[in-house]
C-alpha cells in the first residue's frame, strides 16, 4: 500500500513528527538527505506503526498515494529552498509539499507563488511544542490553500493535542498565514518568559527569597489563573539543584540569554506593520542586553540605590501584587500579538479568526495556558473587538490590578530591579487608556522643523504654521 504521507528531514523534529503519525495508523513514507537517520529511525521505533523507508527522492515520491502529501521538516532558509528543488519536478499537480519548519513567513509566500504556478500546493505550517510535542501532540497552524487542507487538515488534526477532543490545529489562511501566526507565538513566548523573569527577580531582590521559595510562590500561582506550561517549567527550573555544586541551578547558568530569531522577526515585522508591539520588543532587547558582556561590565559598578528588602506589611503582599502586575502585563502582551495578527491578516488579506488562533494554542505549544480559552471566548464574542484589554474579564484584570501593577513597578524602580516588560506593559495601558497624548507636540515639533504639517482636533485639513517667518505663528489650510 502507498504512504498516505511522507516527511522528508528526520532530525529529532521530523523523526517524532513521523512516529505520531504512524502511531495514529497512518502509513507514513520517510527519507532525509543522509540515509543514516532513516535507518536508525525505522531500527528503533519501526515497530510503532507503518513506515516506507526510502533512500531517494524518487523512491520517495513513488511510495506516496495520490495527491502526495510531503512534510519538510529541515532547517529554515537556503537547505528547505534545495530540498524543495529535490522534490518539486517530481510531484504532479494537484500534490502537496508541506514545509513544518521554522520558515519566515516572507519566503513562505516566495515559494507558496512559485509553487502554485506549478501547479502545487505549498502549505507553511508553523509547528510548535518542541520534540516532546511533535511526538505526542503539537499545535499545528497550518498556511496554504483551502484546497489542500480537505487532504492534510484531518491528518493533522488527528496528530495535533487536543482540548476536549477539540484538535489544537486548523488552517489559519493563505499562504504566510501559518508561519505569520507560529512567528507572533514565538514572539510571545518571548515576552510571557521574560515576564515571569522579572517576577523571578522581584521576589528575589524585594524579598530576599532563595530560589526554591520562589518556586513554591510559581507553584501556588500555576494553580490559578496564570496555570500554564510556562509558569509550570518555571517552577521546575527554579527548585532543581545543580549536582555538582549542590547550588541552586539558576544561580550556576551563565545570564546571557540566547535566541534563534523568531522573536527578532517578530519585532521587525512588528515595526513594518507599525504594531506597537513592545512587551516584545522588550524581551527581545533584554536578552541582547542581558548578552552585551563587555558592555555589563564595563557598567558594573556604577552607582544604584541601596537594596533593603522589603519588610511589614509591604513585604507580606509582595508576592500576590507581583502576581497582579504578572497577569496583567501578560494581558497587555497577548492583546499587543493578536493586535499583530489581526494587522498581518489585514495587510495581507489572510482573514484569519483569532478564535480559533487562541483555541489551537490551548494546548500542544509552548505558550499553552488556561488563560488562552479566556482569548477565545473574548474573540468569539467579538471577533472584531479592538484590544483584549477591554474584554470582560480582562479589563476587569488590569483595573482591579492597577494599584499591585504600579506598586511593583515602583519597588523595582526603587531598588533598581529593571522590570523592562512590567513596565512597557503598564505604559502601553496608560497610553492606550489617555484623553490626550504628547503626540501633539511631536506633531507641533515636527511641523516647526519640517513643515510636516499637522490635523487639528476642531477643524477639517491639513496645517502648517509659519514658525520662522516673523516669530508669529499663522495658521493656513
Ligand atoms: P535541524 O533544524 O537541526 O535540521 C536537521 C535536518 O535538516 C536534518 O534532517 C538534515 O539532514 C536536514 N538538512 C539540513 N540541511 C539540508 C540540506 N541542505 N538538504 C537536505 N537536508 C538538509 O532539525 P530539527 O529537527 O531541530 O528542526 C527541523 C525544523 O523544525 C527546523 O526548521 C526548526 O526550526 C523547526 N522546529 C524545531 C523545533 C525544535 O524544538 N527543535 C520546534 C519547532 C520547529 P541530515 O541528517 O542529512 O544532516
Amino acid at each position: 500500500d502507498k504512504a498516505s504521507i511522507g516527511v522528508t528531514g528526520l532530525a529529532v523534529m521530523g523523526r517524532n513528527l513521523a512516529r505520531n503519525l504512524a502511531r495514529h495508523g497512518h502509513t507514513v513514507a520517510l527519507h532525509n538527505r543522509s540515509e543514516q537517520r532513516t535507518r536508525e529511525l525505522v531500527e528503533q521505533f519501526g515497530s510503532e506503526g507503518d513506515f516506507v523507508p526510502t533512500y531517494s527522492a524518487q523512491e520517495f515520491v513513488d511510495a506516496l498515494a495520490r495527491p502526495r502529501q510531503i512534510v519538510i521538516m529541515v532547517k529554515a532558509g537556503a537547505p528547505t529552498d534545495a530540498v524543495i528543488e529535490e522534490f518539486a519536478p517530481l510531484l504532479e499537480a494537484g500534490d502537496v509539499i508541506v514545509d513544518a519548519g521554522n520558515a519566515h513567513f516572507a519566503d513562505t509566500r516566495r515559494r507558496e507563488a512559485d509553487l502554485r504556478e506549478r501547479g502545487l500546493h505549498f502549505v507553511g505550517t508553523g509547528v510548535s511544542g518542541g520534540e516532546e510535542g511533535a511526538l505526542h501532540g503539537p499545535s499545528i497552524m497550518p498556511g496554504g490553500s483551502v484546497e489542500s487542507y480537505q487532504s492534510l487538515g484531518p491528518l493533522l488534526e488527528d496528530i495535533s493535542a487536543k482540548v476536549d477532543g477539540v484538535p489544537c490545529c486548523a488552517h489559519i489562511g493563505p499562504d504566510g498565514a501559518g508561519h505569520f501566526v507560529k512567528m507572533v507565538h514565538n514572539g510571545i513566548e518571548y515576552a510571557d518568559m521574560q515576564l515571569i523573569a522579572e517576577s523571578f527577580d522581584l521576589l528575589r531582590g524585594a524579598l530576599g527569597y532563595e530560589p526554591a521559595q520562589i518556586a513554591e510562590v510559581f507553584r501556588t500561582w500555576n494553580t490559578g489563573r496564570l496555570d500554564s506550561y510556562l509558569i509550570e517549567i518555571t517552577e521546575q527550573v527554579l527548585a532543581h539543584t545543580d549536582a555538582a555544586t549542590g547550588k541552586p541551578f539558576v544561580d550556576v547558568v551563565a545570564d546571557e540569554a540566547e535566541q534563534k530569531g523568531t522573536g527578532r522577526w517578530t519585532v521587525q515585522i512588528g515595526l513594518d506593520l507599525g504594531v506597537p508591539i513592545t512587551g516584545i520588543a522588550e524581551a527581545t532587547f533584554a536578552r541582547s542586553l542581558s548578552g552585551h558582556t563587555d558592555l555589563r561590565s564595563a557598567a558594573r559598578g556604577l552607582a544604584g540605590p541601596s537594596r533593603t528588602p522589603l519588610s511589614g506589611a509591604e513585604a507580606e503582599r509582595f508576592a500576590d501584587d507581583v502576581e497582579q502586575a504578572l497577569y496583567a502585563s501578560k494581558v497587555v502582551a497577548y492583546a499587543q500579538g493578536f493586535n499583530m495578527i489581526q494587522a498581518g491578516s489585514a495587510e495581507y488579506g489572510w482573514n484569519i479568526d483569532l478564535g480559533a488562533v487562541a483555541s489551537i494554542w490551548r494546548d500542544g505549544c509552548i505558550i499553552r495556558a488556561k488563560f488562552l480559552d479566556d482569548i477565545r471566548s473574548a474573540y468569539e464574542a467579538e471577533p472584531g473587538l479592538p484590544t483584549l484589554l477591554t474584554s470582560g474579564e480582562f479589563r476587569k484584570a488590569v483595573e482591579n490590578g492597577q494599584d499591585a501593577w504600579r506598586s511593583v513597578i515602583a519597588t523595582g524602580v526603587r531598588l533598581g530591579i529593571p522590570t523592562p516588560g512590567f513596565a512597557t506593559a503598564l505604559a502601553y495601558y496608560d497610553a492606550l487608556r489617555a484623553d490626550r497624548l504628547p503626540a501633539a507636540l511631536v506633531q507641533g515639533q515636527r511641523d516647526y522643523f519640517g513643515a510636516h504639517t499637522y490635523r487639528r482636533v476642531d477643524r477639517d485639513g491639513s496645517f502648517h504654521t509659519s514658525w520662522a517667518a516673523d516669530g508669529r505663528p499663522e495658521a493656513e489650510a
